[in-house]
């Protein structure tokens, strides 16, 4: 009888839902409902029927029964068809459906003892049964096709059966070899138009694998065909014994079952075999599962293979590894996964391997699957998931009990691969988390630099070897960026950042191998290094370190110039701890700090009182305002032409409840880190303001004035900051064209951009911009040049000693040159010395400030020297105007004013 591999398993064709041509055909065809490979298979079962209409009307209709010694009744023939045809068995050969059945028993003693047309009513009859109980839910094209297959079968088989046969005693041999031809006839039509049929409905060409379908079938037949001889002859001969044959036949067919089954199992074994192989082989996991899983749909001969992980807690996700018939697989792929997964739920509660066919749970997760079996996957800790293969591709046959138990092999060796797996994999994820954790634990994650905690066990260790004896001592320097904390504020975060980072590596590229750079937190860093008791290397990598900052960084396209100072321990003795180290050197970074920035201090022992001071200081920093602890001192700025007083500088003081009058270059930094710059700032201009229209309105100031603020470039980077100070100025009725702001370099440059422009909305409304310190920083004629600038004020160390050299002066002479040049006004700070206002005046500075001229004093002191000195100016003027003095500074009588305000 006929065989045909399974045509859809080989096809590339998805097409869902699928329609097989059923066991008549032995084929399994994918077909969708309805388009062009539907068609063509009507087309063919048209074309076949067709053909047995002929073959009929030409080679059937008018043949001669042979003359036979009994009747039998068609429908007993008719019964045999349906009951061989119900009866098939199928063998599967990987992806191959092979089948057997008895057809040929009928067929051949139909040809023998029927009428030909009653045969083929019996065969149409009979397999037409048997058919249509199998086809049910099919497509109908699958009946149609079988059953014209079936009619051409039976009129060739008639045909070419009474065209050899020459019966008229019993059966010989020339009406075997008819029988045989018939039977061998009909089975390779059968297979070429199964094939024909798979071709046509989009699945895999089937002609290379005819020959091989042929000769199986063929076998098949011709042992079917010699035992329907054998039943033939007895029935010509004694009619009775035919029932002896009942044992042989059924015995056949039991034979047929055990050799299906056999070779089914040894199949099994291997394909167990070849799981277990490839689950060994892989050395990914990831990998083998999906290996694993395209294998099992092989063995199943299913559309789908998945293994689905349970998440760990309720509320996790699944997470699914999944091989189809097209398309990449799915590889850990996270499911929302119920707990009410009516699968999981049968799952976890049964504990066995199940069929199913869709409930709607199972649906809502995987609609594409029509009927599967499920396992759970148990290792040696319990449950860890289920593994499921689904949709047959063998059409009309569904998973069975032994599937179930092959399934279950396949899910427990896959369940042992992914928990050693996972165990492996989990185990490499903890020892990497340790590590990254070591390393998060040591390392700053900004810098890459360690950190505190390494830098302090390292210091331990250095101090430990030192205590061994070693010739060298470790010793420690503590490095702090000067103005950091402005740089952040006017930058944002993401450039302090960035900033920070540039500076870890400028400070790693100044140590040597053996020497340890760390990031202690925030804007600190702290180096270890070996030295001798001179400390010579240890000083040279700090100058090194100083040098290597003092160049400008680029910082999102602008220039940042951050200094660093930077203090120096070395352990007293072997018994003192790496933190004592460290805080040394931090104290002796804060008096490198108070010396002038960027420059380096070796930790001394006295000023460590005045430093522990200075941190408690900046936390009482913030309620001095409320606290009204805090005031403004002016200085005198005179005209060194006229002297007559054309500004004062407002300079806050801290009067602090026990340490007295502590002066703005302790406090201001400190104002500037912890933010309360911000409301002193806005306090001294208000106070200011005020008070100097206080004398003006008192008519002790009668001139207009310059009024001199002191800004800090936080201040600036305020948004309502231009609108603060109009208010302020508003509110107390200061002309803001007697305003100042005084700013230095440094503070300038950073964020230049921004500067300028909130600078020129000051200078739009009036007020004037003094560039404070002027020399001390990066001066250049280009940034001049682009900023709104109004005064430069001459920084007090280029206003230099009497006995000094005079080029020394050259510096002055240059800034008051340049001031002219570029029409600024230029007032020189610091002057102490008579001597100093001479050579100023020389050089053609126009105004000045200094102890000589007026200290900072509380504003009562300086209204009482106001009023004195108005007079006194007065007087000079008039005398000076009577010829009874001579030009020069140092004779004149104001001395003795103005000496009243040197304190
Ligand atoms: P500065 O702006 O350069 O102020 C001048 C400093 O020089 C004042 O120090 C003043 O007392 C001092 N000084 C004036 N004449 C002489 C002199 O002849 N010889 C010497 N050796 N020093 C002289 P002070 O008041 O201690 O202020 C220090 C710095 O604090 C100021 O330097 C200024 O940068 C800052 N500052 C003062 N008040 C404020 C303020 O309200 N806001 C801000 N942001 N900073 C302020
Ligand atoms: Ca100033
Ligand atoms: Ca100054």
């Amino acid at each position: 009888m006929v065989t045909a591999p399974d045509g859809a398993a080989t096809g590339h064709e998805p097409a869902r839902p699928d329609i097989s041509l059923g066991p008549r055909a032995r084929v399994a065809l994918q077909l969708g409902s309805v388009g062009r490979p539907v068609i063509k298979v009507w087309a063919l079962s048209v074309l076949l029927a067709g053909l047995a209409v002929f073959v009929y009307a030409r080679a059937v209709r008018d043949l001669v029964p042979l003359a036979t010694p009994i009747d039998l009744p068609w429908p007993a023939i008719a019964g045999l068809f349906c009951i061989g045809e119900l009866l098939d068995v199928q063998v599967h050969f990987r992806r191959e459906t092979h089948a057997f059945s008895l057809s040929e028993f009928p067929t051949v003693i139909g040809l023998f003892f029927l009428e030909p047309s009653t045969y083929l009513v019996a065969l149409l009859v009979g397999s037409g049964v048997a058919l249509a109980i199998q086809s049910r839910g099919h497509h109908p094209v699958k009946l149609a096709f079988n059953l014209s297959d079936l009619a051409l079968n039976g009129t060739l088989a008639l045909a070419i059966f009474h065209a050899l046969v020459d019966v008229t005693g019993p059966p010989g041999p020339p009406a075997w070899i008819a029988a045989g031809a018939a039977t061998l006839t009909t089975s390779v039509v059968a297979a070429v138009a199964i094939a024909a049929a798979i071709s046509l409905s989009g699945g895999a060409p089937q002609f290379q694998k005819l020959p091989e379908m042929i000769q199986f079938g063929g076998l098949v037949a011709l042992a079917n065909t010699s035992l329907a001889l054998l039943a033939v002859s007895i029935l010509w001969i004694h009619t009775e014994a035919i029932w002896l044959l009942i044992v042989p036949v059924a015995t056949l067919f039991v034979a047929y079952r055990a050799y299906v089954s056999e070779r089914e199992k040894h199949e099994r074994l291997e394909l167990l075999y070849a799981s277990s192989r490839i689950l060994q082989n892989s050395p990914q996991l990831d990998s083998a599962l999906v290996a694993l899983l395209a294998h099992a749909r092989e063995m199943f001969r299913a559309e789908l293979a998945e293994i689905v992980l349970y998440p760990r807690n309720e509320l996790g996700e699944g997470l699914r590894t999944r091989s189809t018939q097209e398309g990449e697989p799915e590889v850990m792929a996270p499911i929302a996964l119920a707990a009410a997964d009516p699968v999981r739920q049968r799952i976890v509660q049964g504990g066995a391997a199940f069929l199913h066919a869709p409930t709607r749970g199972w649906r809502a997760r995987s609609p594409e699957i029509r009927q599967a079996m499920t396992c759970p996957l148990v290792g040696e800790r319990g449950l860890i998931g289920e593994m499921t293969v689904a949709n047959r591709l063998t059409q009309g046959t569904s998973f069975l009990g032994d599937d179930l138990r092959l399934l279950e092999m396949v899910a427990s060796q896959a369940a042992a691969a992914l928990e050693n797996g996972q165990l492996e994999q989990s185990l490499a994820e903890l020892s990497r988390l340790k590590e990254q954790l070591r390393h998060q634990a040591y390392h700053d994650s900004l810098t890459g630099l360690p950190n505190r905690a390494l830098f302090t066990e390292q210091v331990e260790t250095r101090l430990a070897h030192a205590a061994g004896g070693s010739p060298l001592t470790p010793v420690v320097l503590f490095l702090d960026l000067d103005d950091f904390k402005v740089v952040n504020d006017t930058l944002g975060h993401a450039a302090g950042d960035r900033l920070l980072v540039a500076v870890a590596e400028r400070v790693a590229g100044c140590v040597r191998i053996g020497d340890l750079a760390a990031r202690l937190g925030g804007d600190e860093f702290a180096i270890l290094l070996e030295d001798r008791p001179d400390l010579g290397r240890a000083i040279a990598v700090a100058h090194r370190i100083i040098d290597a900052l003092q160049a400008p960084f680029q910082i999102q396209g602008k220039e940042v110039v951050v200094g660093g100072s930077i203090g120096i321990a070395v352990p007293r003795d072997a018994e003192e701890r790496a933190h004592d180290l460290l805080r040394k050197a931090d104290m002796a970074m804060y008096t490198a700090k108070a010396d002038g920035k960027r420059r380096l201090a070796v930790f001394d022992p006295t000023v460590h009182a005045s430093i522990v001071a200075r941190h408690e200081l900046s936390a009482e920093l913030a309620g001095s305002i409320a606290r009204a602890e805090l005031a403004v001192h002016y200085q005198p700025i005179v005209d060194l032409t006229t002297l007559q007083l054309t500004g004062v500088e407002a300079l806050v003081r801290w009067n602090h409840p026990v340490h007295g009058l502590v002066p703005p270059d302790d406090f201001v930094r400190l104002a500037e880190e912890n933010g309360t710059i911000l409301e002193l700032g806005r306090w001294v201009v208000v106070e200011a303001c005020d008070q100097v229209m206080q004398w003006k309105r008192a008519g002790i100031l009668r001139d207009p004035v310059a009024l001199c603020l002191n800004l800090s470039p936080i201040q600036l980077q305020e948004p309502t900051f231009v609108e603060d100070i109009e208010g302020i100025l508003q509110r107390t009725g200061f002309d803001p064209n007697e305003l100042v702001v005084e700013m230095t370099e440094t503070a300038m440059f950073r964020d230049s951009q921004a500067t300028i422009a909130k600078l020129e909305e000051l200078r739009a409304r009036g007020m004037r911009i003094a560039v404070d310190d002027f020399g001390t920083g990066y001066s250049s004629l280009g940034y001049l040049r682009r900023f709104p600038v109004d005064i430069l004020k001459i920084a007090r160390d280029f206003v230099v000693p009497a006995a000094s050299q005079p080029e020394d002066w050259a510096f002055a002479h240059a800034i008051v040159a340049l001031g002219r040049t570029l029409g600024l006004t230029i007032i020189a700070e610091g002057i102490e010395e008579p001597g100093q206002l001479d050579r100023l005046r020389e050089l053609g500075c126009q105004m000045g400030q200094g102890f000589l001229l007026g200290r900072p004093v509380p504003p009562d002191d300086l209204e009482s020297v106001l009023r004195a000195n108005a007079a006194a100016a007065d007087a000079i003027m008039a005398a000076a105007r009577a010829g009874t003095i001579r030009a020069g500074w140092p004779q004149m009588p104001e001395t003795v004013e103005l000496a009243r305000l040197r304190g």
